[in-house]
């Protein structure tokens, strides 16, 4: 039985003492929901001290990006070694880092090789846009993602990938995919890809989360799918009763799957 996941990404919003504000909000709520791993996923100019508010707890820390390089003349970014002393996650190939940043598969694939060798554990993003749903090239640009995001990387123990199906269409848009819709894409393409690349026991390990659009109303739906294993939240991670419900409807969609 896989561990439910949810992870908050506060995208580029929060200042620290906003951030301050928010965790110790969520802190209690969050603690109080076991069973499943929670991660927080703040701005890199706040993971100080958001982490500073973590200790004692068993909340983790994410971050957003990172860059494949240890050191070096890369104005503006940030290193795995940088990352690795204060997280245990990183978001690797958001859309919105694709789409504004010029994330491509193979920047996807450096970051991911780079991160699993500073042991730690990529939240790699995939998902298609509303153009490509349509004309119904999920599949293909899927499985695209995922092979040329994971080629050449070995891997043995599925609990140190965490893969996000995030179609674009329903990120931030409120319009979030059927529960059933992104079951159908979670365990058919993303799972199966996994499968083929690593084996079954690696595929059946692997966490893999639906984002798009999650909120406390609708989080329960995606939790009780039998291939979907958490959440990628955004909007609604950054309001902490918000949040700590999603979490407890992963908690209890655990619970009403064993
Ligand atoms: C995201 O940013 O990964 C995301 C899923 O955003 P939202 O929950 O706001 O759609």
């Amino acid at each position: 039985m896989r561990k439910p996941f949810v992870a908050g990404n506060w995208k580029m919003h929060k200042t620290v003492a906003e951030a301050r504000h928010l965790v110790s909000e969520m802190v209690p709520g969050l603690q109080a929901v076991s069973g499943i791993d929670r991660v927080l996923c703040p701005p890199f100019t706040t993971l100080l001290a958001v982490s500073a508010l973590l200790a004692g707890t068993d909340i983790a820390l994410g971050a957003q990006n990172m860059h494949w390089e240890i050191a070096g003349a890369f104005t503006g970014e940030v290193s795995p070694s940088m990352v690795a002393e204060l997280c245990k996650y990183v978001i690797i190939g958001h859309s919105e880092r694709r789409a504004y940043f010029g994330e491509t598969d193979s920047t996807v694939n450096r970051k991911v090789q780079s991160a699993l060798s500073h042991g730690i554990v990529p939240i790699v993003c995939v998902g298609e846009t509303l153009q490509e749903n349509e004309a119904r090239l999920t599949e293909e640009v899927i499985l695209r993602q995922i092979k040329e995001g994971l080629a050449r990387i070995d891997i043995t123990d599925g609990s140190t990938l965490v893969i996000a199906y995030e179609p674009i269409w329903a990120i931030g848009t409120g319009r979030a995919a059927t529960a059933q819709g992104a079951n159908t894409v979670i365990g058919g393409v993303v799972r199966s890809s996994i499968a083929e690349l690593y084996g079954q026991e690696v595929a059946e390990a692997v966490r893999i989360l639906y984002g798009g659009s999650v909120k406390a109303e609708n989080a329960a739906d995606f939790f009780l799918q039998s291939d979907i294993d958490g959440a990628l939240v955004g909007g609604a991670s950054l309001k902490a009763a918000e949040f700590i419900k999603i979490a407890q409807a992963a908690a209890q969609g655990y619970l009403a799957g064993q």
